[in-house]
This record gives structure tokens, sequence and C-alpha cells, in this order.
């Protein structure tokens, strides 16, 4: 039950207990019953819906605390020409760069390996996942 459901089966709950106070004495008690269930069940959708709503925000927060961490790890990346590199608290480069490709298309770090460059080839990093070469 969604929060606008329990919000009503709180409201219909009121009402009936408004009602109940406005009965006679004289009042059938079938009648009282039949009231009294009315009223409980109406009490128990609004638990449930309290309850889902609970479970809801959990959930809510847990996605906002995830969203927090993740838009403070990228403020510590830099990308160079597709090298993607984490800096420090010091704002120094930490380690071999992550390749940006395969970061901006499956929000994965893959680590790039370095080619040391020979007569055939310049230096350069390798992306293992895409295939990618990064030229310094
Ligand atoms: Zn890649």
């Amino acid at each position: 039950m969604d929060i606008l459901g329990g919000i009503t089966a709180a409201t219909e709950g009121i009402k009936l207990v408004n009602e109940l106070r406005k009965i006679d004495k004289e009042v059938d008690k079938a009648d009282l019953k039949i009231r009294l269930v009315e009223l409980a069940d109406k009490l128990l959708d609004s638990k449930q819906a309290l309850l889902d709503a609970q479970e809801e925000r959990r959930e809510l927060l847990l996605k906002i605390e995830n969203l927090q961490e993740a838009v403070k790890f990228r403020a510590k990346l830099q990308d160079e020409r597709g090298k993607l590199y984490v800096l420090n608290d010091a704002g120094q480069r930490d380690g071999e760069p992550f390749c940006n490709l395969c970061f901006v298309r499956e929000d994965k770090l893959y680590r790039m390996r370095r080619h040391t460059g020979n007569e055939y080839g310049d230096p350069s990093y390798w992306c293992s996942n895409c295939r990618d070469e990064y030229f310094d």
C-alpha cells in the first residue's frame, strides 16, 4: 500500500472512531462489533502503509548515499586524452590510469596496461577490455 492509501485508511479510521463516540448507549452490539472490525482493518492498512513507506525511505536513503559516494569519487578523477587517473587527497595522480571510454560506457574501472615502446612503436597505454590504445 502506498502512502496515500495509508493516509486514506487512517482518515477513514478516525471517522469510524468519531462515529463510535456518537453512538448511543442503546446501540446494537452487533453493529458496534462490525464498526470495530472496520476500524481494525483501517488501522492495519495504515500500519502496512507506514511499513512500506519506511522500507522505501530506507532504500532511497541508501541510493542517496551511494550517489553521494559516486559524486565524491568522480571528483577525484582526471582525464588525459582517454586515460583516466585517480587523484589522491593531495591532488596527485595515484597509480596507473584507467580506461575512460570503458568508464563512460560501463561505469566500471579497467586498469590500463603500459607498453614501454620500442623500435616498432611509441610508448602507450592499452585497455584489455575495449582494446583501445592511448599514446602519451
Ligand atoms: Zn577500455
